[in-house]
This record gives structure tokens, C-alpha cells and sequence, in this order.
């Protein structure tokens, strides 16, 4: 049980600096963080306010969503961070925020191409945006199961918001930061309706690369641990 315990606390930690930050607000947004080898994830719970957290309010499920421990009802998004864990053994931690940004590009349907070395680095090639679905349904996970076999670690939800993941907690927080950032020069760009220029192609393959071979290096560590 201890070691359950150290995930709890890692994802209410998660939670305190995304609300400090501004990315988190009230009870919008969930985070989840995997328990290697035993097909398990802990989750924040439902509508509830994040500032008062504690690693009790945590539950833990199965990829099937079954509830192992917490005495809450977990976030009704749990299906979505599973379907993450089960399509992608190279991700540890997912969050999902409503940060307002990002989300004003979910309302012009604007994807955002590589405009930056940093982004194609640990974001991926573009940030694409997933097709609307509501909440906590089957049509929202298959929208998600579909889009991100292509190693992405920053997606946009249509009339939503914002999924990230990363190889740690501490990297899909990263990469929080990332994309918000990007979303605002972004933003702020298309208004000057100017052309808005991206990076060489070659230099976006070459981080999209280096990427890949991170998330490699994470699949095959999980696979040595079974
Ligand atoms: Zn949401």
C-alpha cells in the first residue's frame, strides 16, 4: 500500500503546481499518473476542488475501471486516461486542463504547426485537434484511441481543452507549459494576419526524432519490468 501511496501524493503535488500556475482552476481538468507493472493508474476524483486535495481523495483503478482503492468517485474523464495507458506504454502521466489558450484554438478548430524547436521536441510534429465528443462518452475515447498513435504528447480537445502527456509526471507538466506558450505566440500571431512562419522541416523532423527515441527508451524499460 505504501507504494500506491507515493503515486497519490505525486499526482496531488501535480495538481497544487498546475493550480499555482493557472492551468488548473476550481475542479476543470483531471490528472493521472500510471503505477508500472500492475495495470494500474491513480486519478484525481470527481468535481472535486483541487486546492483541498489530499493523497486520500485519490483513487486508484485498473484499465478496466475498476476502483482498487480511494474512497471518491473517480474523474468522470478516468475512460480517456485509460485509453491513453493502453494505446501508449510510453506515457506515465497525463493531464488534462482547460487552459484558456489552448482552448481558444479548440474553438477556431486551429491546429497548431511546429513553430518552434522546443515544441517538435517534446510536443511532437503539431499539436492536432481531436473532434468534438462529450465528456466521459465512448465517442470521445475513440476519438482519442485513434489520434494518438502518432506519438504526439500534446493534443487539443474541440470545444474542450487540452490533453498532455509525458514519460513522467514532472515532463507532461512540462509539457503543459509548452503548449500553452505555443498557443499563445500562436494566438497572438494569427491576429496580426500576417504569414506565420514555422521551422525548416528537416530541423522538426530531427527533434520529432529525438522524441521518438525518448519514448523508445521508456517502452522497452516498461517492457524489462514484466
Ligand atoms: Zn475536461
Amino acid at each position: 500500500m505504501d507504494q500506491l501511496e507515493t503515486y497519490k501524493q505525486q499526482v496531488v503535488a501535480a495538481c497544487q503546481v498546475l493550480l499555482e500556475r493557472g492551468y488548473l482552476m476550481a475542479t476543470g481538468g483531471n490528472v493521472s499518473l500510471r503505477v508500472p507493472e500492475q495495470n494500474r493508474f491513480a486519478i484525481t476524483p470527481s468535481n472535486y476542488d483541487y486546492s483541498k486535495m489530499t493523497a486520500g481523495d485519490v483513487c486508484i483503478l485498473d484499465l478496466d475501471l475498476n476502483a482498487l482503492a480511494g474512497e471518491r468517485t473517480p474523474s468522470i474523464e478516468s475512460s480517456l486516461h485509460a485509453t491513453v495507458y493502453e494505446v501508449r506504454p510510453d506515457v506515465n502521466a497525463v493531464v488534462h486542463t482547460h487552459q484558456v489558450y489552448a482552448s481558444a484554438l479548440a474553438l477556431i478548430d486551429a491546429p497548431i504547426p511546429a513553430l518552434f524547436d522546443e515544441q517538435a521536441r517534446f510536443l511532437g510534429r503539431t499539436v492536432e485537434i481531436i473532434p468534438y465528443a462529450p465528456s466521459g462518452t465512448g465517442f470521445l475515447k475513440k476519438n482519442i484511441a485513434k489520434r494518438i498513435r502518432n506519438h504526439h504528447n500534446a493534443y487539443i480537445l474541440q470545444n474542450h481543452g487540452v490533453l498532455c502527456f509525458g514519460p513522467s509526471m514532472e515532463q507532461a507538466i512540462h509539457n503543459v507549459e509548452i503548449l500553452e506558450k505555443c498557443s499563445l505566440a500562436y494566438l497572438l500571431a494569427l491576429c496580426t494576419e500576417r504569414k506565420v512562419s514555422k521551422i525548416p522541416l528537416m530541423v522538426r523532423e530531427i527533434a520529432f526524432s529525438k522524441l521518438r527515441q525518448d519514448q523508445k527508451k521508456v517502452e522497452r524499460s516498461e517492457e524489462g519490468d514484466r
